[in-house]
């Protein structure tokens, strides 16, 4: 099947574009002002499958992220496949929806054999291969996975299944040592590392610092992937920018998670926020260290709200850190694939016709309304979201 689509903003150039046959036949400069924005299919590269949509039966007792914590392991000792699969499955079909390509899912895992959410996940990634991918990434908190026993065998087990190693690190003791046992399993096993770091407000929270020494001396670029960081936000500047200059050199990345920091951070009943838990986003992209974006946390006593849609995710940092849209669209494609190891996400003749088409003539009106009406191509086939903009 042919299809032409006129006035395109794509690169900040106005484009013709055609497809052919499920792949981009064609594309061509055009006079006109655009009438829709383009934009690769998206990448979110922190999610949290396993916990998601349990927010309406599980409410934490103190506001902030250990309270949260707290009410999330209460409510794990009720998973069951069923329920895994009904939650997880709900998150799956509203990121295809919003044409979501592939996420990275978290899943706790705080015992020795691998647990039942991983397991399920897995399953449920067989059967949406091609339409949402999903990479699996273990979360242990880092006690556990620097244990020389009970880390080999996450290891082992991650290494078999071919997915992601991570851990929760905030400011345990002997961290150093610690981080170094984890880096020295991912060498061993060849395995790409995620760290959920530092995601508090006490400026001794500096494990992103010693995770971005071992990067380097474990030649680990393009490997190592954080989240978090928020402790970078209320650092002393002159630390920040020499940890800065630092990451930048050693090939790691950072995903932002704005709407569960902004909800998490300096979070007290009756007092409005003043700090808000970002790290310096702005500065670490300008000095080189790839930022992506993700969604976090999705209805669960961590943040409530949220949804599985990378443009949701934009809009929100983007008035939280002041982010030209425009200028931050690889934070949600390219970057996260980078990150993933994955190879997506190209516009050009000859690909697969992978992108959303949103009605607006820039980005800021583009995203201006979530309800603008938004067309998800996959291999060239589209059905509409939304509706008109109001
Ligand atoms: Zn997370």
């Amino acid at each position: 099947m042919n299809i032409e689509i006129k006035d395109v903003l794509l690169n900040g150039s106005t484009v013709d574009i055609a497809l052919r046959d499920g792949k981009i036949a064609s594309i061509s400069p055009a006079v006109g002002t655009a009438q829709q924005v383009l934009l690769p299919l998206p990448i979110d590269p922190h999610v949290h499958l396993d916990k998601t949509f349990t927010a309406n039966r599980c409410k934490p007792e103190k506001p902030g992220l250990f309270g949260a914590i707290e009410a999330m392991a209460k409510d794990a000792l009720t998973w069951n496949e069923i329920d895994l699969r009904e939650r997880i499955g709900q998150a799956l079909a509203e990121a295809y929806r919003n044409g979501m390509s592939a996420m990275r899912s978290h899943v706790d895992w705080a015992q020795e054999e691998a647990p039942l959410a991983w397991s399920v996940l897995g399953e449920m990634a067989q059967d949406w291969r091609g339409k949402v991918d999903i990479q699996r990434s273990s979360l242990t908190p880092l006690n556990m996975l620097g244990d020389v026993e009970f880390g080999a065998a996450i290891a082992s087990r991650v290494y078999r299944d071919r997915e992601v190693m991570g851990c929760f690190v905030y400011r345990n003791e002997n961290v150093d040592a610690l981080l170094e046992q984890v880096f020295t399993y991912a060498s061993r096993y060849e395995l790409m590392l995620d760290f959920h770091v530092d995601e508090g407000l006490e400026p001794e929270a500096t494990a992103f610092d010693r995770i971005v020494e071992l990067t380097r001396h474990f030649r680990m670029s393009g490997r190592v992937l954080c989240g978090h960081a928020c402790s970078l936000s209320i650092r002393p500047e002159g630390e920040v920018s020499r940890i800065i200059s630092k990451a930048a050199e050693s090939g790691i990345a950072l995903t932002i998670l704005p709407t569960t920091n902004l909800w998490l951070q300096d979070n007290q009943k009756g007092v409005t926020p003043r700090l808000r838990g970002l790290a310096p986003m702005h500065e670490l992209r300008a000095a080189g260290v790839p930022v992506l974006l993700g969604a976090d946390n999705v209805s669960d006593p961590f943040f409530s709200m949220g949804t599985y849609d990378a443009l949701d995710v934009l809009r929100n940092a983007s008035v939280a850190a002041h982010l030209v849209p425009a200028d931050w669209l690889d934070s949600i494609t390219t970057n996260p694939a980078k990150a993933m190891g994955l190879d997506k996400n190209e516009i050009r003749i000859g690909c697969s016709a992978d992108f959303i088409l949103i009605k607006g003539c820039s980005w800021d009106e583009a995203l201006r309304n979530p309800k603008v009406q938004r067309q998800v191509f996959r291999a060239g086939c589209t059905e509409s979201i939304g509706k008109a903009a109001a």
